[in-house]
Formats: structure tokens, C-alpha cells, sequence
């Protein structure tokens, strides 16, 4: 029990204190997932009863740490049954490099304000660009696939309409109608203006048509508008549909617009399966999300491009305060002019030691497993006759429903039994439950357990 602290300082016997308790409390936590409720039996009144609170005058040193357990049992955990969104399963080896993170505190802006980080960080960012079949690419990481698009719109835009200097003069995007929510944000807050954006219609298999994205383009500059990008999603983020990234990018060369790929859900998919992924070399640039299908804890997202000089001049400011003093290639480079960020964290440590640590294999293994997990829950739906597909399955998110039951009934059922957590979407204003496997844990007995829960949850309710 501490009495009175009135220092942040620890002494030596407190640190390793903490840090061995800190140890403990985070192997607990993974011991016990298995037991865990996939979604946690709370509500708002009864969480905020317990964790809204004053800051104390007095510090609590240690016992701060026994909140954990509550904590945790109102959090959803990430274990074997959790199969929401597009939501990576947080590798530990990956987790516990967080406090060595933290614990170097290394800024990331520049070689000067941290060697060793630089270097590791350009490393990783060709390894992944090597494990997209994208040699070469230059890149960062960053909070993820919103911030990746956001600077991505932020490089084509400069590139094609240059805007940094006076204003932005108009500019037209294109993307299919299955776009994740962040282009439309990131063209509102570059303010080319979602009404700019230029939703293509799509295929049978949920996939842009690029006849119609060839059309609107005509159609565009026939009426004097300003073309400026295109926007193909390799792994859309209801269905996984994948975008046909080569015709897409032929249409884009000859038209003179910047191709980026949205490969935030996908991306990482051409790691196990290249021969979905054909084309990718050929965008300007390429958002994929370590967080989501290399299962790392968030946040790590990630953009690569072609070109460092255009990302420059989107991003590059000067300021006297920042000035490199160094004229050796290596040791005068910074982020700063290629990211939206200036202090940024020492995220390739973890995937630095998470990549290695397991190797190339088993990352490809893992992504294979999750591939044949949704291929073999869209066959059991399919022989299930309560139970139908409702979008074919591309990559690792399978859309379905009950034949007869009100779908949202049944989901919020399934979610507080508490077994396994599926998210929801919709199709043409059909409600749809969505299983995506991102999740290193899962076994084709978490595939069966969807199925029977689904089936319980359905049992539970009227239709
Ligand atoms: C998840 C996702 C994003 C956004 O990524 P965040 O890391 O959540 O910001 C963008 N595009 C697609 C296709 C996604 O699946």
C-alpha cells in the first residue's frame, strides 16, 4: 500500500514490482480466454457505476492494477470465437513488444530522432510490400486503413490537381459502390466533397464493373469535371469482393488518374494467395492494415506508394525547428515529409519481432487457415436448410442469414449467449449476420459452433 506519493519517480524494487505484476495480470488474461464470453454481460449504467470515477489527489500506486479484472470483464475479448467486423486476433508476441515500445519511447519522425526505429520501420514496410507482390514500394505506418486512404487521397490529390497552395480546385474519385466509409470521409475532409466520388455500380460478385467506372469518366470530362483518382478495393469490407485491379489500372494509366487500392481488409491475403491479388503492382499506392490480417493488436495500419516525391509534396512543410542538419542518405531521412504525423510511435518494433518470430510460413499458414474456415462455414450454410448465403464469399467474410427468422432478432440473441460474436451488415436493405475470419485462433470447430449457435439463437427467438 502506498501512503502518499507526491513523486512519479520509482524506485528500482517498484519497477521490477511492476513490471513482474503487469507480467502476470497479461498471462492470466491469455490463459483465460478460452473461458471468456465472447461478449461481455454489462451494461452502460453498470459499466459506468464501476469505471466512471474522480482523479484522485492522493495516487493508489499498485492496487490501480487489481481494476484490470473488471476491466477485462467488461471487455470483448479477441479469442478463438470472435468473428466481428474485420478485426485481427492480436498475436502475443506482437502484444507483449508493446511495452518494450513504450518503454523505449523512441519518436519515430526521422533517422536523427531515432536510428535504430528508422531503420526497422523501413524494413518492415518492405517486407510487406514484399509480401503483396509489391517490391520496391516506400511507405509508413500509421493508425490504419482510414489514415493510410485519407493520405493516399491526400498524395493523388496533390499529384493530379495540385491543391496545397491555393485551395483545392475541384477533382473527381472513383471507387465501387461497396467502398469502406472512409473514402467518402477522407473526401470530405480534403474537401474534394463526398458529392465527388463517383459510386460505380458492381457485379454479380459484388465486384466494381470497369466499363462503367471507363463511362463515368467520359461522362465526367465530356462535362468539363477534373478526374483525379481511382480507388479499387482488394477485399471490400462487407463481402471481401476484390476489385479486377488490372483492367482497373489500364483504365487509370490511360486516363492519367492515380490508382490506389484499399487492400485495408485483403491486402495481406496475396501473403497466402498472390493469384487473387493480380494488378496490385500496378497502383500508385496501397493501404493495407497489419491490424486486421497479420493479427496484430491494433494499431497498425500501413501506406506504401511508388513514389516518395509525390508523397513529399503532399506532405512536406518546413520548419526551422525541424530542419535535418545531415546530408548522408540514410541518416537525413524522416518521416515527417512523407505522413500526416509528425511524433509517431515505433510501430515496426512489434511486427518486427511478430514477423520473426513466427516467420513468413506460418503468417501464410494462418491466412490459408482463415480462407478455408469461411469456405467451409459458406458449405455448411449452404447444406443447412435454415440457412442461406446471402453474398458470395471471396476472401474470409461470409454473409448470411436465417431463411425465416428476423435476422437482427436472431443476432442480438447470439451475441448475449455470449459464445461466439458475429457483426452484421446489409445487402440491397436485406440485414445480414457477417463471419470474418481474421482470427489465428480459429479451428474448423469454431466454424461448427457458428452454425449450432446460430441455429440456438434462432431457436430462442419468434420469428
Ligand atoms: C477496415 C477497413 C478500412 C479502415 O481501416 P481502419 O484500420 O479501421 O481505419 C478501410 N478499408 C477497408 C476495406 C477496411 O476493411
Amino acid at each position: 500500500m502506498k501512503s502518499q506519493r507526491n513523486s512519479l519517480l520509482l524506485s528500482d524494487g517498484e519497477t521490477t514490482a511492476l513490471v513482474d505484476a503487469v507480467a502476470d495480470i497479461a498471462k492470466a488474461y491469455w490463459l483465460s480466454l478460452p473461458e471468456r464470453r465472447t461478449y461481455p454481460a454489462t451494461s452502460g449504467a453498470e459499466t459506468e457505476a464501476l469505471l466512471t470515477r474522480s482523479w484522485s489527489e492522493e495516487g493508489i500506486g499498485p492496487a490501480v492494477f487489481e481494476s484490470f479484472g473488471p476491466i477485462a470483464d467488461r471487455s470483448r475479448p479477441a479469442g478463438d470465437r470472435f468473428f466481428g467486423y474485420v478485426f485481427g486476433s492480436g498475436e502475443p508476441v506482437s502484444a507483449v513488444s508493446e511495452l518494450l515500445v513504450a518503454a523505449l519511447n523512441q519518436n519515430v519522425t526521422s533517422w536523427r530522432s531515432s536510428p535504430a526505429a528508422t531503420t526497422i520501420e523501413r524494413t518492415v514496410i518492405s517486407w510487406l510490400a514484399d509480401a503483396i507482390g509489391c517490391p520496391g514500394l516506400s511507405g509508413s505506418l500509421c493508425g490504419g486503413g482510414s489514415t493510410a486512404n485519407l493520405m493516399a487521397l491526400a498524395i493523388a490529390r496533390e499529384a493530379k490537381c495540385s491543391a496545397n497552395e491555393n485551395g483545392s480546385g475541384g477533382g473527381i474519385v472513383y471507387c465501387s459502390k461497396e467502398v469502406h466509409f472512409s473514402i467518402p470521409k477522407a473526401m470530405a475532409l480534403l474537401g474534394l466533397g463526398r458529392k465527388n466520388l463517383r459510386l460505380i455500380e458492381t457485379d454479380d460478385a459484388l465486384r466494381m464493373q470497369p466499363d462503367l467506372l471507363h463511362r463515368a469518366i467520359t461522362d465526367d470530362r465530356a462535362a468539363g469535371l477534373m478526374p483525379i483518382a481511382v480507388i479499387a478495393t482488394t477485399g471490400t469490407v462487407v463481402s471481401g469482393a476484390i476489385d479486377p485491379v488490372e483492367e482497373i489500372a489500364a483504365i487509370a494509366r490511360e486516363q492519367d488518374l492515380w490508382l490506389h487500392v484499399d487492400g485495408a481488409y485483403g491486402g495481406l491475403a496475396a501473403l497466402a494467395k498472390p493469384e487473387y491479388f493480380a494488378g496490385l503492382s500496378l497502383a500508385d499506392s496501397v493501404s493495407i492494415d497489419a491490424h486486421k490480417w497479420l493479427y496484430q493488436p491494433v494499431d497498425c495500419g500501413c501506406l506504401l506508394y511508388r513514389d516518395r516525391n509525390a508523397a513529399r509534396r503532399a506532405f512536406s512543410q518546413q520548419a526551422d525547428y525541424v530542419r535535418v542538419l545531415n546530408e548522408d542518405p540514410i541518416e537525413s531521412f524522416v518521416f515527417f515529409d512523407e505522413s500526416i504525423e509528425l511524433t509517431r510511435r515505433f510501430r515496426a518494433l512489434k511486427l518486427w519481432m511478430s514477423l520473426q518470430y513466427h516467420g513468413r510460413a506460418a503468417f501464410r499458414a494462418a491466412i490459408e487457415q482463415d480462407l478455408a474456415n469461411a469456405q467451409l462455414l459458406a458449405r455448411k450454410i449452404e447444406e443447412h436448410p435454415e440457412l442461406e448465403l446471402f453474398a458470395p464469399v471471396s476472401l474470409s467474410a461470409v454473409c448470411f442469414g436465417h431463411r425465416d427468422k428476423d435476422n437482427e432478432a436472431l443476432l442480438r440473441r447470439l451475441i448475449a449467449r455470449g459464445r461466439v460474436y458475429l457483426s452484421n451488415a446489409s445487402f440491397g436493405g436485406r440485414f445480414t449476420l457477417r463471419a470474418c475470419f481474421v482470427n489465428h485462433r480459429a479451428t474448423p470447430q469454431s466454424v461448427d459452433l457458428i452454425v449450432s449457435e446460430v441455429i440456438d439463437a434462432a431457436n430462442e427467438i419468434n420469428d
